[in-house]
C-alpha cells in the first residue's frame, strides 16, 4: 500500500503532549496527542473510489489487509500523527464549554494527487482525552449511515466532507438506542471522514469564552493562511473570510433547503467554517411536506432544528461566530454586514434553487406566490417532496393528468379531496412555464433539463439506510453496495433502482431509524 505525502499543519498550532486517552480540561492548546484504540478485527465493508484516487490510493491498495488495518487506526503509515483537537460550541442554544473530539482521531494532512489538502479524520476509534462520560466508540449504523449519506450529499451537489471507508471493527459496543435503559451490545464501526478543513465554529467560540484571545488570535491567522489562502493577502483579510463564511453557509443551507435534507443537530460544534455539512447523526429527509418536520427525537418537544428552521438556525450560528470573533476582530459593523450577506445570499440562492426546481428560466416577482401556494398544497395532498418535483418533470404541460402524481401522495383519500385544487395550481404552473419565452418548445425543452439537475431522483432516505444497515449487520453487504451505487447517480433514472424511489413504505413508519431516531450512535 502507497504511503501519501503528509503534512501535518495543525500540528504546528498550540497543542498538548499529556495522557492520550484520559478525559479533562484542556487549556492554551488547540489539539491534544491521540492514540487510536487497537480493535480486534477490521473488516472494509464500503471504501469511496472516488476519495481513494484523491489521495492517491488505487483498488489495489483498498483491496489490500493492511487498508481496513490503517483505516481502523491499528497500524499508522509513516506521517501519520494522530490528534484530538479541542472545541467548544453552542448545543440546542445553550453554552456547553468544552467538547472537543471526543470519538474523532485525526491522523494527518494528506496532499492530494492534485495538490490540495484532506485531513483524514477517524470517527469511533477510540477515547481521547475529550471523550468525558463517552467511549469514544460508533456503532455500525451511525457509521454506516454517515458513510452513505456524506457520499451521496457529495453526488447530490451539496458542499460536505467526504467518506473513504467504513470499517467494522469486530468489537461490541454497548448502546441504549432507543434511550429506554435497554443497553445492548452492537457491532462497532469507523467512518475515515476528509476535508480540506475540519474546523469548527466552536473551535473559535472555546478560546474566546475563555478569555483566551492570543490562542483565538493564532487560530484565526491559521485558518485564514491554511483554508482561505485565496483571500489571506486581501486588505480587509479578516473581513472578508468572515464574509466567505457567511456566504459558503448559505449555499449548503440552500442546498439543503432544496433536497429537503434536515441535519437534525445544528450546534455549533456540527458547523464548519468551510460551510460543510458536517457530523451527521439523526438527520432524515423530509418525505411528506412539512416544514416543521425533524427526525431527531431528542428535538421532537421543541423542534429547534425542524426542516423550516434551518435558515434561521444557521444565522444564529453565525452570530455566535462572529461574537466570538468580535474580540480580535474590531471591525464589528463588517462582521454585522456579513449576517446581512449571509441573509442576502440565502435569499439568492435559495430563489435560484427554486426556481430551477419549478423548471422556470427567469424569475418574476408573481413566482414566489405561485411556490408559497404550491407549499399549502404539497402538505394539503400529503405529498412526498422530492416525489413530486421529480413527477412534475415528467408532467406534459400541454395535457395535464393529475392523476400522475397520485404515488407520491402518503393519503389517497386526502389526495382525491385535494385533486381539483392540486389541478388548478399545475395550471397555473403550466401556463408560467410555457409563457417563460416566445420559443415554447425550446422553453419547455429547458425547462425540463433544469428541473432534472435540481430534483433528485434518489435519496439516502432513513428506511433505505436501515435495511442496509439491517442487512450489514447479518454480513450481507449487498444491499449496501446496491445503495451506494444508485446514490452516486441520484438525478439519473436507473433501470434496476424504481424500488428506491418511492414513498416511504407503511412498515416502515414505526420502525426506530426508518423515520425518526434518536442521537444514540
Ligand atoms: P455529536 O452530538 O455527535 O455532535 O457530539 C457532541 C460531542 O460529544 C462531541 O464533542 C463528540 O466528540 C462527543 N461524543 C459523542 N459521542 C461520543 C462517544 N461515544 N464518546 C465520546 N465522545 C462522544
Ligand atoms: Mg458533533
Amino acid at each position: 500500500m502507497q504511503t501519501p505525502i503528509f503534512d501535518n499543519r495543525f500540528r504546528t498550532l498550540p497543542g498538548e503532549h499529556g495522557d492520550p486517552v484520559a478525559s479533562r480540561q484542556v487549556w492554551n492548546a488547540l489539539w491534544s496527542e491521540a492514540r487510536p484504540t487497537r480493535m480486534p478485527a477490521p473488516t472494509l465493508l464500503a471504501a469511496s473510489s472516488s476519495v481513494a484516487g484523491a489521495l492517491g490510493w488505487s483498488a489495489d491498495d483498498v483491496a489490500t489487509p493492511t487498508f481496513a488495518e490503517v483505516l481502523a487506526g491499528n497500524v499508522l503509515l509513516p506521517g501519520m500523527q494522530p490528534w484530538a483537537s479541542n472545541y467548544g460550541g453552542h448545543q440546542f442554544g445553550a453554552w456547553a464549554g468544552q467538547l472537543g473530539d471526543g470519538r474523532a482521531i485525526s491522523l494527518g494532512e494528506v496532499i492530494g494527487v492534485d495538490g490540495s489538502r484532506h485531513e483524514l479524520q477517524l470517527k469511533g476509534a477510540g477515547l481521547t482525552p475529550y471523550s468525558r462520560r463517552g467511549d469514544g466508540r460508533a456503532v455500525l449504523r451511525s457509521s454506516l449511515r454517515e458513510f452513505v449519506c456524506s457520499e451521496a450529499m457529495h453526488a447530490l451537489g451539496v458542499p460536505t466532507t467526504r467518506a473513504l471507508s467504513l470499517v467494522a471493527t469486530g468489537e461490541g459496543v454497548l448502546r441504549d438506542m432507543l434511550y429506554n435503559g435497554r443497553t445492548a451490545h452492537e457491532p462497532g464501526a469507523i467512518v475515515c471522514r476528509v476535508a480540506p478543513s475540519f474546523l469548527r465554529f466552536g473551535h473559535f467560540e472555546l478560546p474566546s469564552a475563555r478569555g483566551d484571545f492570543a490562542l483565538l488570535r493564532t487560530l484565526w491567522d491559521f485558518m485564514v493562511e491554511r483554508d482561505f489562502a485565496g483571500l489571506a493577502d486581501q486588505p480587509d483579510r479578516d473581513i472578508a473570510v468572515f464574509h466567505a463564511i457567511c456566504e459558503r453557509t448559505a449555499l449548503m443551507i440552500a442546498h439543503w433547503m432544496r433536497i429537503g435534507f434536515v441535519h437534525g443537530v445544528m450546534n455549533t460544534d456540527n458547523f464548519s467554517v468551510l460551510g460543510l455539512t458536517l457530523d451527521y447523526g439523526p438527520f432524515g429527509w423530509m418525505e411528506e411536506y412539512n416544514p416543521d418536520w425533524t427526525p431527531n427525537t431528542t428535538d421532537a418537544r421543541e423542534r429547534r432544528y425542524r426542516f423550516g428552521e434551518q435558515p434561521n438556525v444557521a444565522h444564529w450560528n453565525l452570530s455566535c461566530l462572529a461574537g466570538a470573533l468580535s474580540s480580535i476582530i474590531e471591525d464589528h459593523d463588517g462582521l454585522r454586514e456579513g449576517l446581512r450577506r449571509y441573509v442576502r445570499y440565502f435569499n439568492l440562492e435559495h430563489t435560484r434553487m427554486n426556481q430551477a426546481k419549478l423548471g422556470l428560466l427567469s424569475w418574476r416577482s408573481e413566482d414566489a406566490d405561485l411556490l408559497q401556494r404550491l407549499y399549502r398544497q404539497l402538505h394539503a395532498s400529503r405529498l412526498d417532496f422530492t416525489l413530486f418535483f421529480r413527477q412534475l418533470m415528467h408532467v406534459d404541460v400541454r395535457d395535464l393528468q393529475v392523476a400522475d402524481l397520485a404515488s407520491a401522495s402518503y393519503d389517497a383519500a386526502e389526495f382525491e379531496r385535494e385533486a381539483t385544487a392540486l389541478q388548478e395550481w399545475l395550471q397555473g404552473w403550466a401556463s408560467r412555464v410555457r409563457t417563460d419565452t416566445a420559443d415554447e418548445p425550446n422553453a419547455v425543452i429547458a425547462s425540463k433539463q433544469a428541473m432534472r439537475l435540481s430534483n433528485p431522483c434518489y435519496l439516502p432516505r432513513n428506511w433505505l439506510l436501515q435495511q442496509a444497515i439491517q442487512s450489514a449487520e447479518q454480513q450481507d453487504l449487498a444491499p449496501l453496495h446496491h445503495l451506494l451505487r444508485v446514490l452516486q447517480r441520484p438525478y439519473d433514472e436507473q433501470a434496476d433502482a424504481s424500488a428506491f424511489a418511492q414513498r416511504r413504505p407503511e412498515w416502515a413508519n414505526d420502525l426506530p431509524g426508518c423515520t425518526v431516531l434518536s442521537c444514540s450512535s
